[in-house]
């Protein structure tokens, strides 16, 4: 392992591209989980990212490409070697005559938003509190509040393991709820650039969407502990509602009266507290430190957690809830 740090190390010297090494993840994820990385490389450009590409297969290196880590489980106990950060291919343009937005991988969602805001362009206020990069939204296909990346995509621009340039269109990458065909069948091609086409909008009323749904995160969202937005694709108390009758009408009245009729306030909670504590007792959840949010069970915390907790707690919902929502979070193991 030693040998082959060092030479990805010694070549990253020669090729310009920053690196670190002996990472700590627990500092450096967006969940502060996982063990040590090697070395995390961070390419700067479409040759250095090409050439990185290039030099770790023909190599046989094992890597993995990350953006903002948002989506990501990485494992206490693991030792990974080397992880490609697409943090800074940030760049973005506007191409004027064929009106389209053209975004870097490592451009974050809250930009891209911004930035077709500045332009007036709709379709991208949904994404606005998104913490993630654009490309890996590419890859789940991410959306929120109306608007998911399959609505503006137009194309992309993909590096091959052998370093060559490959264009898809939008039509060819089988987007669909939180999927596409890079997490499927083409996990070895890394997402460089995307093109975006919005409508043109009106600036005010996309100000005052993004406006509003920035609010809503806010009240909706965890915020204190570090987590990584939801855990399944859908709603986790919908699926243990159709599990247990009397759970499912303790929810759906607890919906109705809260949050849709707000019978004895004019605000809906800040958390759900109370259906939650049913549900741990109704479907006998064990956990020593609670590993989920008190707004959501569908939002994994790390409030100290070893990962193990965190993987656990997953495995107790899937064994309830089964294969019927997929799973949004990924769980990096060694590679
Ligand atoms: C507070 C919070 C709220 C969230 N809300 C939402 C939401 O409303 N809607 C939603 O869809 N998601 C949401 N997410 C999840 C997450 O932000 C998105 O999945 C986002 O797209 C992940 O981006 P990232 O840059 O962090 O990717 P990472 O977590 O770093 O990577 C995710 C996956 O993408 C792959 N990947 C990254 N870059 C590339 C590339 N260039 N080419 C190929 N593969 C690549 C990685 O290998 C990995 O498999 C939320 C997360 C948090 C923490």
């Amino acid at each position: 392992m030693m040998q082959t740090i060092e030479k990805i190390k010694d070549w990253s010297k020669k090729n310009d591209v920053e690196f670190i090494k002996n990472v700590n993840l627990k500092r450096f994820s967006y969940f502060k989980s996982g063990g040590n990385a090697q070395i995390i490389l961070f390419p700067n450009n479409l040759l250095k990212i090409k050439n990185c590409i290039k030099f770790l297969n023909k190599n046989f290196i094992k890597f993995k490409v990350i953006g903002e880590t948002t989506n990501l489980i990485f494992l206490d106990d693991v030792d990974y070697t080397c992880f490609i950060s697409s943090t800074k291919l940030n760049k973005i343009t506007f191409d004027l005559n064929k009106n389209e937005i053209v975004s870097e991988t490592g451009v974050m969602l809250p930009e891209l938003s911004r930035f077709a805001l500045k332009k007036s362009l709709t379709g991208f206020e949904g994404l606005e509190g998104i913490p993630g990069s654009v490309g890996a939204a590419v890859f789940m296909n991410a959306g929120a509040y109306g608007n998911e990346v399959k609505q503006t995509l137009v194309s992309v621009e993909v590096i091959l393991p052998n370093g060559l340039i490959k264009k898809y269109k939008k039509n060819q990458l089988k987007l669909s709820y939180r999927n596409s065909i890079f997490r499927t069948e083409k996990n070895n091609e890394i997402i460089y650039k995307c093109i975006f086409k919005g409508k043109k909008g009106n600036s005010l009323s996309i100000y005052n969407k993004m406006s509003l749904f920035h609010n809503k995160r806010h009240k909706y969202q965890e915020w204190m502990y570090p987590n990584l937005g939801s855990l399944y694709s859908g709603s986790v108390y919908r699926s243990l509602a159709k599990k247990d009758f009397i759970f499912g009408l303790i929810s759906s009245g607890y919906y109705l009266i809260f949050y849709k009729w707000k019978l004895f306030r004019r605000e809906s909670p800040d958390n759900r507290n109370w259906l939650n504590n049913i549900a741990v007792k109704r479907f006998g959840i064990n956990f020593k430190n609670q590993p989920f949010s008190n707004k959501d069970m569908n939002t994994l915390i790390n409030n100290g957690h070893h990962t193990d907790e965190i993987l656990d707690y997953i495995s107790q919902l899937k064994k309830l809830i089964g294969d019927s929502v997929p799973i949004e979070n990924e769980i990096v193991k060694k590679f």
